[in-house]
């Protein structure tokens, strides 16, 4: 069986990694720029809960990361997506088996995160090993025509696009080539205790320079107050220098990302009362929004339920189609 049909709209797709709360840098990187997609696309956005099983979890933990990430998809506005749970979308999983069939063990030995994490670690789960491959499948299952992605995430997708090339020239052309597109280089908010590296996922325990997108005001409050800036008092100490002022210059990205302004600051304690007003006034309509989308977990449910039908109804064809060329 062959797949002529082009989807009718651009399609964008986009997993998010239940492994942790979401913070502001998730928000400013990722959420709000899939909710502006929204508007010339169709989009699927999925909470992969599959790729959270790499490495040891807490089944507990995992459950309630998957709950409150789905209700803040919904907060941010993502609804009029098709929102779902990877895990209950079958096709991914089977796909990734068959995929699994025309990856090699050599390709997958160089894949970054598994020479970094798992090579040589009798203790390494198999799934670390495979996980390239199960994204390949989220992908290629819905066909998008592009995939922008960040460097870090760009050997993946090569990946995809080799299997897919691999897939069809042995078996005969079932999958959409997607091309790699380099995003615009959006706000890459960083840690504000440790402002070289990235704001990542926090976990269990607060990070000090982690602010969570559920962070209330107070809490937002104190951790901009002890964000690292540096010892410059002088005149023009407030202004963007990567390098030399990477404390100060994440502030004030912070800041204009949440619609402030720096214009008339001159002290570090006035640049972070503005950034402090700023990222309180961006992230309190979500969090309101959040406190009634919690209190109706049937509509949260619901949402997910008919996002997964969609998602299942959409790559059903393409998971078929795989079958048949490969002989099941
Ligand atoms: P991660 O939390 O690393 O799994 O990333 C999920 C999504 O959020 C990806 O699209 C990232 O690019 C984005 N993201 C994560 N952390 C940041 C950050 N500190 N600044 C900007 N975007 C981020």
């Amino acid at each position: 069986m062959t797949l002529t049909f082009a989807p009718a709209r651009p399609r964008a797709l986009s997993l998010l990694k239940p492994t942790g709360h979401l913070t502001l840098g998730n928000y400013l990187g990722a959420l709000r720029p899939m909710a502006a997609t929204q508007e010339h696309s169709d989009c699927f956005y999925g909470l992969a809960d599959l790729h959270s099983l790499t490495v040891a979890h807490d089944p507990a933990r995992l459950r309630a990361l998957v709950a409150e990430q789905a209700a803040t998809l919904i907060a941010v506005g993502l609804d009029e997506s098709t929102l779902f749970v990877q895990s209950h979308v079958p096709t991914h999983s089977q796909l990734a088996y068959l995929l699994e069939c025309v990856a090699t063990t050599g390709e997958l030995g160089r894949m970054i995160q598994f020479k970094e994490k798992g090579r040589g670690v009798d203790s390494t789960r198999a799934s670390l090993f495979t996980y390239p491959v199960l994204m390949a499948a989220d992908i290629l299952l819905y066909r998008p025509e592009q995939v922008p992605v960040g460097d870090d995430q760009r050997q993946h997708v090569e990946l995809t696009r080799d299997l897919a090339q691999r897939f069809n020239a042995t078996y005969g052309p079932v999958f959409a080539v997607p091309e790699i597109v380099t995003p615009p280089t959006g706000a890459r908010v960083m840690d504000l205790a440790d402002p070289t590296g990235k704001m990542g996922k926090s976990g269990a325990v607060d990070g000090p320079g982690v602010i969570r997108l559920l962070d209330p005001p107070d809490v937002v409050r104190r951790k901009v107050a002890r964000a690292v800036t540096d010892s410059d008092v002088g005149p023009g100490a407030v202004r963007r220098e990567r390098e030399a002022k990477p404390g100060v210059t994440n502030l004030l990205d912070v800041l204009e990302a949440c619609g402030g302004s720096a214009e008339g600051l001159t002290t570090y304690g006035a640049l972070k009362r503005a950034v402090t007003d700023a990222v309180v006034a961006e992230l309190q309509p979500v969090q309101r929004r959040y406190a009634e989308v919690v209190a109706d977990r049937a509509h949260v449910t619901e949402v997910f339920a008919r996002g997964a039908a969609r998602a299942r109804e959409v790559t059903g064809p393409v998971l078929a189609a795989a079958y048949g060329a490969i002989g099941l």
